[in-house]
């Protein structure tokens, strides 16, 4: 019999987290998860409905800055593992009101690593042998690698050079953890991971704006030209990658994550409307979805392209993406068009 093991997601309340939990508990029966979600805008319980029955799955509401709840829940707790996924995480806010940024994903991070580090560690080096599996995985982006040319992709070892307050605080979180493991040998190990897609994520990101303006019949916004450039991963495909960076890598190590799949921001709104002129055509005299497209100012700072060699992960354990863009879109669309659907907000799918 596999021994029970209790882990610690932060954050999974939100979009990846929610997603990791639900694939946690479908795929594992020894596996008992604590989420730790402060419940900010970006986080809805109902991203764990099916979940939250299950026995094996328990719920905190707090703020991972409260250095006294984090300790009490380790205390409480034998958490055999934390998934750090909570952070701010909207470049658009980041702009808007950087604080919170770095409190939550730089200090934030600080404190539910620290707090770890009390826990399983009694001195530099030393980890408590009833400790000695416990390891931290540290849930970051492709972002604190700054923007690329046309050229090239990001590896682990490309130098951070974020240019947003989001991706420079991402940075300092993964900083944070990188230095836990160089001065006190704790078990840490970190993803950098591109553009997720999939159910569940909230309405602000690209993706469910472009979806919900196209369902109603909306002025689709895009910044720019339409042509930066962003690489796309179906978000199971990256909590498959989470889980096996979890359970097979060496500690320090870091990986990125990708989805081989780079399209421009008009690219991808061209493939959502051509899915929704097959799922809900408008009539010929409303035309395509297509037409809803509309250009907005640029975002300041905006990043160009970004673009990740996902080989390590690849090579050395094993990982492929699964899901092609095209299904994993559809899949994405009928999700949402269920959403709306459910709250009475579409009239005919
Ligand atoms: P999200 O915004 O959907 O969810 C973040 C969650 O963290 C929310 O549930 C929120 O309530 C919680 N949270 C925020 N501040 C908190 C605090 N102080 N204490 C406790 N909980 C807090 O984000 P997401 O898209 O699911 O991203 C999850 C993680 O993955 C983040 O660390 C993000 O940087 C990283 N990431 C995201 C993507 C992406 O494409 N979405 C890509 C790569 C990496």
């Amino acid at each position: 019999k596999i021994e029970e093991q209790i882990y610690l997601v932060t954050g999974g309340a939100g979009f990846i987290g929610s997603n990791f939990i639900r694939y946690m508990i479908n795929n594992y029966s020894h596996i008992h998860i604590i989420n730790l979600d402060k419940m900010t805008y970006a986080a809805d319980q109902e991203n764990l409905c099916d979940v939250k029955k299950n026995g094996r799955y328990q719920f905190i509401q707090g703020d991972i800055c409260n250095r006294a709840l984090i300790d009490t829940v380790f205390n409480e707790y034998d958490i055999a593992g934390v998934f750090h996924f909570a952070a701010e995480s909207h470049v658009d806010n980041s702009i808007e009101d950087p604080g919170e940024f770095f409190q939550t994903n730089v200090i934030g991070t600080y404190q539910v690593i620290d707090a770890a580090r009390k826990k399983w560690m009694s001195s530099p080096f030393v980890i408590k042998p009833k400790y000695s599996n416990c390891r931290f995985l540290h849930v970051s982006t492709d972002e604190v690698f700054g923007t690329l040319g046309d050229e090239g992709l990001f590896k682990e070892n490309s130098p951070y050079s974020p240019n947003s307050p989001y991706s420079a605080s991402k940075a300092g979180a993964d900083f944070v953890v990188r230095s836990y493991h160089s001065t006190f040998g704790l078990n840490v190990v970190t993803t950098n991971c591109s553009n997720n897609y999939g159910p569940y994520q909230h309405d602000e990101k690209l993706i469910p704006t472009i979806i919900r303006k196209a369902i109603n019949g909306e002025k689709i916004p895009i910044y720019g030209d339409g042509k930066n450039i962003r690489d796309w991963l179906f978000v199971e495909d990256h909590c498959k990658a989470i889980d096996l960076v979890f359970n097979k890598s060496v500690a320090g190590e870091t990986y990125n994550i990708g989805g081989f799949c780079e399209l421009t921001n008009i690219e991808i709104a061209y493939k959502i409307c051509d899915i929704m002129d097959k799922l809900m055509p408008r009539g010929t005299l409303l035309g395509s979805h297509r037409d809803l497209i509309t250009y907005v100012t640029d975002r300041p700072g905006h990043d160009k392209r970004y673009a990740i060699d996902s080989s390590k992960i690849m090579r050395e354990l094993g990982w492929k993406p699964q899901e092609n863009i095209e299904d994993g879109l559809m899949r994405t669309i009928r999700w949402y068009l269920s959403k709306y659907k459910a709250k009475n907000e579409v009239g005919v799918i």
